[in-house]
């Protein structure tokens, strides 16, 4: 008998299959709405899935924008891609630090004068394996929702006005899903408030995450209803899913001609530094549903959540 792990396993394999043939398929004339001045960045794209979305993007004709906290390994990861024939440019940003991420800003407008998709990669994890330790909590929320906030508030403005809307990609994870298989969050007033969508506010979301790192810095959290693997970093998800909803709800009352679509994927568990090259994925497939989402022809996608260029629910 086949068990579930093994029917998942092959519905997977099967999935990524049809998604690798996907991505043979050429963009016709009609579908592309981008050129070779259509200028995408990508947060934490030093390594992993953000190098390899940068990588695809340029494979599409578009100028990427590769950028990392670390100024040397950066560079270097940009020289392999200019090597090999992207249109790929570089500069510092530390998603944390405000004054780099102003230092880009004007950088971005000097040189380019907008952007027209930014990509929110850049994320950490301290747990590895069914290791569950919330110690580097503030350093997991603090990148992993504040970052995410800062750099997509510092962009906003510097977003193209294009007829066929500038796009935020933010990657996030199926840890942070409220319901359905994978979540494993029990706290029933969080989930209400998180998924009902029309009352939801970045004013909860904040307020969310605080009570949170306040559970833990009391020693409470265990019997917050909180996940009780990953924790830190399901709830730094939870909270950008949650925010991706929020935005694109805002961004939506933007009038035609500024829109801005917003909307969020799970890249799988993939093999990179952060799952210490485990998982089941590779970068390359892990990076796709981002690099679909970006070039999405279809412009009315916003506030949604995806998996495997599939729409998944929060
Ligand atoms: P990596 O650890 O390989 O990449 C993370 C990247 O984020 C690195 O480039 C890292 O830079 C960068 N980063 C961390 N903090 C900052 C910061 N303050 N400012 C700028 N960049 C920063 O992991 P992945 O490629 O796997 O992760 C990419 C994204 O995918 C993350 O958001 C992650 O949460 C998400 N994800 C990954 C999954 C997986 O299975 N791998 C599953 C679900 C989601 P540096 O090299 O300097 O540390």
């Amino acid at each position: 008998m086949v068990g579930s792990k093994e029917k998942s396993k092959e519905k997977r394999d099967k999935r990524l299959q049809e998604i690798s043939l996907l991505r043979t398929i050429p963009y016709s004339d009609h579908q592309r709405w981008w050129t070779s001045e259509t200028v995408a960045v990508v947060t934490g794209a030093n390594r992993g899935i953000g190098f390899e979305m940068v990588r695809q993007l340029a494979g599409h004709g578009l100028t990427v924008i590769l950028t990392s906290r670390d100024e040397n390994v950066g560079v270097e990861a940009a020289k392999i891609l200019q090597e090999g024939g992207f249109n790929v440019d570089f500069h510092r940003l530390d998603i944390l630090d405000s004054s780099s991420i102003q230092e880009f800003c004007e950088w971005i407008k000097e040189k380019y004068g907008f952007i027209d998709v930014l990509i929110n990669n850049a994320g950490v994890n301290y747990n590895v394996g069914s290791d569950n330790s919330v110690e580097f909590s503030h350093m997991v929320i603090s990148t992993n929702y504040y970052g995410t906030k800062n750099i997509i508030n510092a962009m906003i403005p510097l977003m193209r006005h294009a007829c066929q809307g500038a796009r935020i990609v933010n990657v996030t994870s199926t840890l942070g899903r409220l319901k359905g298989r994978h979540s494993k969050l029990e706290n029933e007033d969080v989930r209400a408030k998180l998924m009902d969508v029309d009352s939801l506010t970045e004013e909860i979301v904040d307020k969310t995450v605080s009570e949170f790192l306040k559970q833990v810095e009391e020693g409470t959290w265990e019997s917050g209803g909180w996940p009780h693997s990953f924790t830190d970093y399901s709830v730094s998800k939870m909270a950008v899913n949650a925010y991706t909803r929020v935005l694109a709800k805002e961004l939506s009352e933007r009038p035609e001609g500024e829109k801005i679509y917003a909307n969020c994927f799970c890249p799988g568990w993939v093999k990179t530094a952060m799952t210490g090259y485990a998982g089941n994925v590779s970068a390359e497939d892990g990076a796709d549903t981002g690099v679909w989402l970006a070039l999405l022809p279809d412009q009315a996608i916003t506030g949604k959540f995806f998996a495997e260029r599939r729409e998944i629910s929060f």
